[in-house]
């Protein structure tokens, strides 16, 4: 009974088409970005928030639960 997601493909598509526009398409698939709570390599699949920086830089945070928490409980404020 494995009813995994359904919407990774089209997701995914939207998602290369964003960074294209945000010319982060390159740096991601050279494996220039790391999360920024763990610091591991983010790629497409493990890609989970892309953060806008001032200066067109961007952070990333990948998909592990412990960084998306950890990420959302320091921007409380
Ligand atoms: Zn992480």
């Amino acid at each position: 009974m494995k009813e995994k997601n359904k919407i990774p493909a089209v997701f995914k598509e939207d998602l290369k088409k964003l960074l294209q526009s945000l010319n982060e398409d390159e740096p991601l698939l050279n494996g220039d970005r790391s999360c920024l709570v763990c610091t591991k390599i983010i790629n497409y699949d493990n890609l989970q928030l892309i953060i806008p920086r001032s200066g067109k830089t961007f952070e990333y945070v990948c998909n592990d639960p412990v960084c998306v928490e950890q990420y959302n409980n320091s921007n409380k404020s």
